[in-house]
């Protein structure tokens, strides 16, 4: 339920440090005053054994029978009322005697006093006096030694003293340390453990924090989560709308997709936009200009294509995409609407109604039979033909074509084969003819043929080159060959569609007159 976090175990671990040091800290600076305190008394209790001991105690020449035992006695019990006065475990003094430490006086603890034993008197040989004190005899200095014999763990203060015939002797007061060092280990414990304590009544409150915050947060957890859930089913009925068009809709910087519908995955054969991109093709790589040719498989920039597209009237608006399931091109009417600094761009695909329309168109300008252009169409250009005549000046000419005796060939062989020779006739002459030259069915066995930048006599002869091919043609399925007469004329500029028509035909029929399977050209002012 309770979890300290990172930080809290930091904090926590500094307190602990911070507790150490100062405990540390706390356990040096006591030890030192405590220390000095010690120190202190010792040195008065010391420099106090001269005064307790008999005037003159110290002299030159002092042996082991230069005290009674009674007088040793004394000193014991003076030095020892002293000692525990000031609550120090030995208070004595000591001379060097061939490099060997005696004692001189002490005192006795009480259970020494009684028992004897351990009891030290005058003249016994320090057996193991610690180093420090042969050195204090040497230096004359007073030093403070801690060090552990056979009667205790003690800090001692050594004060090399003179007498007044000059004996260097030593005064020295021992305290017992085992059991300071015990206190303030004590006082070190102590320390850290209130320090541990402390932290204890710390912790309720930083939960009590922490559970504040965590309830905190749990709320505004809630409340982000709630909203997510608001967006997303608003984002999911979204898409849901976009996905059930049948529209490609996307949106786009002109380059980049950042959101697709169904459709889009469906035509690229992707199923997310990672795949997608993952492709390494933009957008602009797969359109393609439709009906402007210029434009075709040129690459565009980011946003050039969208301006060009936006710019263009609307059932323009067309581009083709090649699909990457199907493998088809298809046309789309491209729909561009600024959001934001993007656009959303819908493609409708339009290439079955552009497939009817062609169809229209066609049905609408060609001969259903032949598939050469019908009358309809030859006339609206005879119109511009005769526009660009009055306009430039320039010459155009026209022919009228006629099968002769078709009548007796469909009558000799059948309708049907009559109609596979209108077939190849009108294949044969739309192959013949400059790219330039139209080819229409006027009607029957009726052709025209419309000969820009002709004048009549190139038109002529044009027509009189159509005139022999066709008549040493073996057409499909015909038994016999059959020839042609051809009327010629070229457009003036106060010339009418219905004027130029019954002159052309008046020359048909002139080449019909004269015996058929000839050119009759007939200039305007005949
Ligand atoms: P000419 O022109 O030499 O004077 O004699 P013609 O026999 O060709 O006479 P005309 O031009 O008057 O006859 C037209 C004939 O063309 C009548 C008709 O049988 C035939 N014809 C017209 N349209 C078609 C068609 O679509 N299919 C077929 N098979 N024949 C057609
Ligand atoms: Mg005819
Ligand atoms: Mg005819």
């Amino acid at each position: 339920m309770f979890k300290p976090d990172r930080r809290a175990l930091i904090a926590i671990l500094l307190y602990l440090v911070w507790i150490v040091y100062f405990t540390v800290d706390a356990y040096y600076t006591e030890k030192r005053h405590l220390i000095e305190d010690i120190d202190a008394t010792l040195l008065q209790s010391a420099m106090s054994i001269p005064i307790l001991l008999p005037e003159g105690f110290h002299h030159k020449g002092m042996n082991a029978d230069s005290v009674s035992a009674k007088e040793d006695w004394s000193n014991i019990i003076r030095l020892s009322q002293f000692a525990d006065i000031v609550k120090l475990k030995y208070l004595y003094s000591m001379i060097l005697v061939d490099g060997k430490t005696f004692f001189t006086a002490s005192n006795g603890t009480e259970e020494e006093r009684s028992t004897k034993v351990n009891l030290v008197t005058y003249f016994e040989y320090y057996d193991d006096a610690p180093s420090e004190l042969h050195k204090a005899f040497e230096s004359g200095e007073i030093s403070y030694v801690e060090y552990r014999d056979k009667w205790g763990y003690f800090r001692s203060v050594f004060v090399p003293m003179t007498s007044k015939d000059g004996l260097c002797y030593i005064v020295a007061a021992d305290i017992d340390i085992s059991n300071i060092e015990t206190l303030l280990r004590n006082s070190l414990l102590k320390n850290l453990f209130y320090g541990a304590l402390f932290l204890l009544f710390i912790i309720p409150f930083q939960i009590a924090y922490n559970w504040r915050m965590i309830l905190a947060n749990k709320m505004l957890e809630k409340t982000v989560s709630e909203r997510t859930q608001e967006l997303q089913s608003k984002n999911d009925e979204t898409q849901e709308i976009l996905n059930s068009s049948s529209d490609i809709i996307m949106l786009t910087d002109g380059e980049r997709i950042d959101a697709a519908n169904t459709a889009f995955h469906k035509f690229f054969g992707t199923t997310s936009l990672a795949e997608f991109d993952a492709r390494g093709l933009k957008l602009s790589d797969y359109l393609l200009l439709y009906r402007h040719n210029d434009d075709k498989e040129k690459h565009f920039q980011p946003l050039e294509w969208i301006e060009k597209m936006k710019n263009l009237p609307d059932n323009d608006r067309l581009v083709t995409l090649k699909s990457e399931s199907t493998g088809v091109h298809s046309v789309f009417r491209i729909n561009i609407n600024p959001a934001g600094k993007r656009f959303v761009v819908s493609l409708t695909d339009v290439t079955q109604l552009t497939r009817t329309s062609e169809q229209y168109r066609y049905l609408a300008t060609h001969d259903p039979l032949t598939s050469c252009f019908n009358r309809n169409y030859l006339e609206a250009e005879l119109a511009d033909s005769l526009a660009r005549v009055k306009r430039y000046h320039s010459a155009v000419s026209v022919a009228m074509l006629d099968i002769d005796h078709f009548k007796e060939f469909n009558d000799n062989y059948g309708h049907l084969t009559g109609d596979v020779v209108l077939i190849g006739l009108s294949d044969l002459i739309t192959i013949s003819i400059r790219s330039c030259d139209l080819f229409a069915r006027w009607g029957g066995e009726e052709f025209v043929l419309l000969l820009p930048d002709s004048d009549l006599e190139s038109a002529h002869n044009a027509a009189d080159k159509l005139r022999l091919l066709v008549a040493e043609t073996d057409f499909p399925k015909a038994p016999t060959r059959l020839t042609i007469s051809i009327g010629v004329t070229q457009l003036a500029e106060d010339d009418t569609i219905k004027s130029i028509m019954e002159r052309v035909d008046h020359a048909l029929y002139s080449a019909k007159a004269r015996g058929r399977n000839r050119v009759v050209s007939q200039p305007k002012s005949e």
